[in-house]
């Protein structure tokens, strides 16, 4: 079995979903005892995040390409970011490290076109949202169309992520302000909606909405599992 690198902490409310998905789906496909070959890198989420509100990315892709590093050192052979957004130091970390890097969005596309779909509503963070490097990748090397949530609506989508979901906070209300943006994104002809922030699955998940939600987090552990034990 293959050693796999987990850069978490981002936040460890999902990274604990990776291990434990990973683990689960390890034991499905081989037998019973047997568990996965992790390691685990785990950052401060505060200090990943105030960096990002700092807008200061050059930083950012400093720390996680030096964590990655870190990684391959001791033995990882893919690395596996446990976070949409700081995928955005993906082209930073693939400079620095020999090992491959196995995108989030890459492993959200395969189901979505598995599922025939063309059309996909986007849910994560600002960052996820608003910047080229999640939509873009979704569109022009992938060919799906991406529709985000209005102006005023990724604010709210965006702060429940950092100052709930983050800090492990699941209310009622959040999740119907969710379901709320979820509803509106099909109503413009999203076919599916990507759950494209690690936690927002632990609020809403799939089957809980009029169309299918994709999370990423249980999508990239798959992968994690392909790569494992390929
Ligand atoms: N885990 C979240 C994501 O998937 C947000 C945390 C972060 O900003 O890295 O984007």
């Amino acid at each position: 079995m293959k050693k796999i690198g987990l850069l978490g902490g981002m936040s460890w409310e999902s990274t604990i979903e990776y291990y434990r998905i990973i683990n689960e789906e390890v034991r499905k496909r081989t037998n019973p005892q047997t568990s996965a070959k992790i390691i685990l890198n785990s950052m401060n989420f505060k200090e990943i995040a105030d960096l990002q509100h700092a807008g200061k990315w050059d930083e950012l892709y400093d720390m996680m390409a030096n964590a990655a590093l870190e990684l391959e050192e001791v033995g990882a052979r893919a690395i596996f970011i446990c976070t949409n957004s700081m995928h955005k130091s993906v082209p930073a970390i693939e400079a620095k490290v020999s090992i491959p890097v196995i995108h989030i969005a890459d492993a959200l596309v395969k189901q979505i076109k598995k599922d025939g779909f063309k059309k996909i509503g986007l849910l994560g963070t600002m960052y996820t949202m608003e910047h080229d490097f999640y939509k873009k990748r979704l569109e022009e090397k992938h060919g799906i169309e991406v529709i985000i949530p209005e102006k005023a609506d990724r604010g709210v989508i965006s702060e429940i992520i950092y100052k709930e979901l983050c800090c492990g906070i699941f209310s009622e209300q959040s999740k119907a302000e969710y379901l709320r943006v979820i509803a509106n994104l099909a109503k413009q002809g999203a076919q599916g909606v990507a759950l494209a922030c690690t936690e927002i699955p632990l609020l809403v998940k799939d089957g809980e909405a009029e169309v299918p939600l994709y999370e990423t987090t249980y999508l990239h552990a798959m992968a994690a599992v392909d790569e494992a034990l390929k």
